[in-house]
Parts: C-alpha cells; structure tokens; sequence
C-alpha cells in the first residue's frame, strides 16, 4: 500500500469516515498532479483511470475532501483549484496579471502570522496562504513606457 494511502486512510478515520476507493481515486489524481488543477482537470484525470465516476460525484467528492482538509481549495481568477495538502505548509505568490504562481517560504510568514493572531485575537488558517500582485516580469513592463 502507498503510504499516503495510509495517511489519508487514518485522517479520514480520525475525523470519522472511509477511504473509499472512489476517494483514494481522487485524492492520488490530485496529489499526482503536483499542481493546482482545476476541477475539469480532476475531472479528465480521474476519468481517464476510471470512466465509470460521473463529473458531479467526482465535483462532490472534492468539496467532501476539502472538507476534511485533505485538499485545498482555492479561488483566484474567476476559477477554482485544487491540491493536495502536503506535510508541509506552503503558500503562493501569484501575479495577478499573467498568472504566474511562485512557492513562497513558510519560514517568511511565520512572524506575520503570529503577530495577526496574537493582536486580533484570529486564528489565520496557515497551512496555505495566497498572496496577490505583480512578478518581476510583468512589474517591468509596467515600467516601461507604453509601445506603440
Ligand atoms: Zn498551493
Ligand atoms: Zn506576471
């Protein structure tokens, strides 16, 4: 058995439900991407492997999951994304012109983070925080004079 087939196995459990293989289907379509996938992207995957799985259970499944904070769900865009939640915390700078997406540091969050819930009394969901604005590259356009 794949260990994080084990995990998701005893944090379903912990929390009172199954790692159905429907489940474990999705969960490893997600996972495998290593990426942020929109749900037409789970959709194609978990389609690919098993046809059988209609596009709305697979939608509810999802919400199901994140539900229990197997799988992050994140909207930017106008459009939703999934992804696994790793061991790990991780967030994401993300250029809110061409879309690029940058890994950003947990260690670079750590202080803000304390620091807002120790003044507001909030505690901030840490384990992935997106922050929005402009890369490097689309910064430097917009330097630039406009070209004719
Ligand atoms: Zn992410
Ligand atoms: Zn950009």
């Amino acid at each position: 058995m794949p260990e994080s087939r084990i995990d998701f196995a005893i944090q379903l459990h912990t929390q009172g439900y199954r790692l159905t293989s429907q489940r474990n289907l999705i969960l490893e379509a997600v996972r495998q991407a290593k990426a942020h996938l929109t749900p037409e992207q789970v959709y194609d995957r978990v389609h690919r492997r098993n046809p059988t799985i209609s596009r709305a259970t697979i939608y509810r499944t999802l919400d199901f999951l994140c539900e229990m904070r197997l799988i992050h769900a994140m909207y930017w865009g106008g459009q939703m994304y999934y992804e696994i939640v790793g061991d790990e915390p991780h967030h994401h700078l993300i250029c809110r012109d061409c879309g690029a997406i940058e890994q950003l540091d947990h260690a670079l969050l750590e202080e803000l983070i304390g620091a807002v819930q120790k003044q507001h009394r909030f505690n901030i969901d840490v384990d992935h925080i997106a922050l929005f604005g402009l890369c490097r590259k689309c910064r430097n356009n917009e330097r630039k004079p406009a070209a004719r």
